[in-house]
């Protein structure tokens, strides 16, 4: 049996302190730190007991990310993490199509999700209902949805990408005609990247948006550089293409993370969820990351309260809840997205 990690307020303290509050929602000042601790010691004491496994967004709160979570990184990371991990539950903090793409791949075992509200802007905008009406209209298609979907979505489509791997999926799927759903900003910034890389495809697009990454706007990209000397901007592929062309990086939240450790850039303007700021500031003290950041309430719906209460005494609604026709017809789109990512 593992360990369980002891926290002190002090430990905390210094692992939180300095992360600036505007990439936080809340201030880790001593106070802060010690009414944390007894509740992230009692998590690591029955995450131990009942051999559960915590995964955590980059969006999430810091103290979940560094304080309780066992894996931590993006979409593509956790849902390999989720496939690979030996344990009896999986408390998946982030959101519920994450803990839904969990559970397709691991239908063993117990997958709880602690976000009260747990949703998504870019779930909740398709429905498998209207992928099956889009069917009629597009025959010779082939559907391709975001891995931010419902599993009833990803049931009627034929494969699923996500941030990381999206272009070169795209390019490589041996289709020229592809519906992709449902971000729309996500869609132009394929069409973009096929017509830069040379390919020639037809794809159509839907009209869902994340409504954290749709506000960034290109014209603040223009007032930060000229405030900043050597300004370097990253920025997630969910915002518009016209944020998306003027970036140095356009990436998933761990391809964010990677270009950002490689970068000789001192400053950073970083287009994404807040979470991935503070993540950064944590990890890279030495860089100065400039301003803008928005939050996710569906991500930062998640709490130490709430992981705490599904351990201790899960219910229903806590739990993934997936009939086996729905698991098996929503694999076949995910196992799709490994194979032809790591093609
Ligand atoms: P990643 O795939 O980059 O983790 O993104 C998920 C997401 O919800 C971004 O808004
Ligand atoms: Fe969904 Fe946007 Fe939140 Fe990501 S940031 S979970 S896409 S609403």
């Amino acid at each position: 049996m593992r360990n369980p990690e002891i926290f002190t307020a002090e430990k905390l303290f210094n692992m939180l302190s300095h992360l600036s509050e505007g990439a936080t929602t809340c201030r880790y000042d001593m106070e802060t730190c010690a009414r944390m601790v007894p509740i992230i010691n009692e998590i690591n004491e029955l995450k131990v007991k009942q051999n559960a496994i915590i995964l955590a967004h980059s969006y999430v709160a810091p103290e979940i990310i560094y304080a309780v979570s066992d894996f931590r990184g993006d979409s593509y990371g956790l849902s390999k993490n989720a496939m690979e991990v030996e344990c009896d539950t999986i408390i998946f903090c982030a959101v519920k199509f994450m803990g839904e793409t969990a559970k397709i791949l691991n239908p063993s075992k117990e997958v709880l999700i602690p976000g009260i509200d747990s949703g998504c802007s870019l779930a909740d905008a398709i429905t498998g209902e209207k992928i099956r009406a889009l069917k009629k209209q597009y025959p010779e298609y082939v559907f391709m949805c975001y891995i931010n979907t419902t599993a009833e979505v990803k049931a009627e489509c034929d494969i699923c990408v996500t941030s990381s791997n999206v272009y070169n999926i795209v390019e490589k799927y041996p289709s020229d005609k592809i519906v992709f759903v449902p971000d729309y900003l996500m869609g132009q910034n394929v069409q973009a990247e096929m017509k830069r890389r040379g390919v020639n495809k037809e794809i159509v697009l839907y009209k869902g948006t994340c409504y954290v990454h749709e506000q960034y706007d290109p014209e603040v990209i223009e007032f930060m550089r000229s405030q900043h000397q050597g300004l370097e901007v990253v920025a997630h592929p969910e915002c518009s293409p016209g944020v998306a062309m003027m970036s140095d990086y356009v990436g998933s939240t761990g391809q964010m993370m990677d270009y950002i450790k490689e970068s000789n850039s001192e400053n950073i303007l970083l287009l994404t969820e807040c979470g991935l700021s503070a993540r950064l500031q944590q990890e890279m003290p030495e860089k100065n990351f400039i301003g803008s950041c928005n939050m996710c309430k569906y991500m930062k719906s998640n709490t130490l309260e709430d992981i705490l209460r599904v351990l201790k005494t899960p219910q229903d609604s806590d739990r993934v809840l997936l009939t086996d026709e729905l698991v098996d017809k929503s694999l076949t789109c995910i196992k799709r997205m490994f194979e032809y990512a790591e093609k």
